[in-house]
């Protein structure tokens, strides 16, 4: 490990406010100054707005680009021979996807960093694990979709790993069987996307009439409520069909994006998603930037020490969200918790981006 990668043996939900702030601060300038250096692009934005990468900055001042910079441009503060991965996201209809290079380093700090982070909700064991789609995402290891990319980094975390789809998404109640039956019992682990969890998984086993014991299992999953919003399905309904269905299982969502692979924000027991110790998030006024205080829906933006081959350590998003605290949560975590409430609407995003600047100011 770099010594700059001390972050990533930051424990990963014990730092209270201050002992955070001083860490994350200079980790994050840090990372704009790297930034202004070497990626000609964000140089030129901070200068344009007038950003001075060495004047000491706040969390709250560390300037953020939009997340939808990167639909537009190829940015990048490593050399074409050091990109040895480039991350797409799946992107909506018409609109271009993100392209995130990736290093060495920056990949290595992303795996660490996700297993760090989720070791603290599965314990140090490598669990047999169940992935919820088909083998085919991850066939075809050159063109990294996030949905391929993200199903290779999390079973890492896994071993024995089974496919509870086959490839036409149908799903594998055999191989779903057999799973539950060799680990009876025992801790064991399940990743997917929610709204494949959610219709290829849970509707297909209640369409069959079927219930599957998997009780110990913790059921990780990530992707976005748009679709299961529009069927109706929250959280709540999501846990309580999939528990019926599976018996006593404990189920995390995550909030993360292709922008910002591996510090994602994790949800606890209580419901709320939790900043790790090299990650923060912000919620600011999509009108004017401010910062919002706990309560007060905005957009976020969220802090990652990880990108290391590109200027992606700030990023303002596209979610609307709130934060609900810090430090004090009831599970015990210490930092932010937040909850996300969407997407911001496609109408409203167009108005944004008359106001937006390509890069905010310091508050
Ligand atoms: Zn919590």
């Amino acid at each position: 490990m770099l010594e700059s990668d001390e972050f990533l043996s930051w424990p990963v939900y014990d730092a209270e406010r201050a002992l955070k702030r001083s860490r994350l601060e200079p980790a994050l300038q840090a990372l704009t100054r790297h930034h202004a250096a070497a990626c000609a692009d964000y140089g030129r934005l901070l200068a344009a707005y007038g950003i001075a990468p060495d004047a000491p900055m706040t969390l709250e001042q560390l300037p953020f680009v939009p997340v939808r910079l990167f639909k537009h441009r190829l940015l990048s503060s490593v050399s074409p021979e050091q990109v040895f991965k480039t991350l797409t996201s799946s992107g909506t209809t018409g609109q271009a996807p993100s392209r995130i290079v990736l290093d060495k380093l920056t990949a290595q700090r992303q795996t660490t960093a996700l297993a760090r982070i989720m070791q603290n909700f599965l314990g140090p064991a490598r669990l047999p694990m169940l992935i919820v789609d088909h083998p085919g995402v991850i066939k075809d290891r050159h063109s990294f979709s996030a949905r391929g990319a993200g199903i290779l980094g999390l079973s890492n975390l896994g071993r024995q790993h089974v496919y509870a789809l086959r490839d036409d998404m149908s799903l594998d109640l055999e191989a779903l069987r057999a799973f539950a039956e060799r680990h009876r019992g025992q801790p064991k682990l399940a990743f997917g996307f929610t709204f494949m969890v959610w219709q290829h998984f849970a509707q297909a086993l209640r369409a069959a009439g079927e219930r599957v014991d998997l009780s110990g299992l913790v059921l990780i999953h990530s992707g976005g409520w748009k679709k299961l919003v529009d069927q109706a399905v929250d959280n709540a309904t999501f846990k309580a069909r999939l528990r019926d269905l599976l018996g006593d299982v404990r189920i995390h969502n995550f909030y993360g994006m292709v922008e910002q692979v591996g510090s994602v924000f994790v949800e606890c027991e209580q419901g709320y998603l939790h900043a790790p110790a090299f990650a923060d998030v912000l919620v600011r006024d999509a009108t004017d930037w401010s910062v919002l205080p706990p309560g007060r829906e905005g957009l976020l933006q969220v802090l990652s020490c990880l990108p290391h081959s590109y200027p992606g350590h700030s990023l303002l998003t596209e979610d609307r969200g709130v934060l609900l605290g810090e430090d004090d949560c009831p599970c015990g975590r210490r930092g932010r918790y937040f909850h996300v409430h969407g997407r911001l609407p496609r109408a409203e995003l167009r108005g944004c981006s008359d106001t937006q600047p390509g890069l905010a100011a310091q508050a």
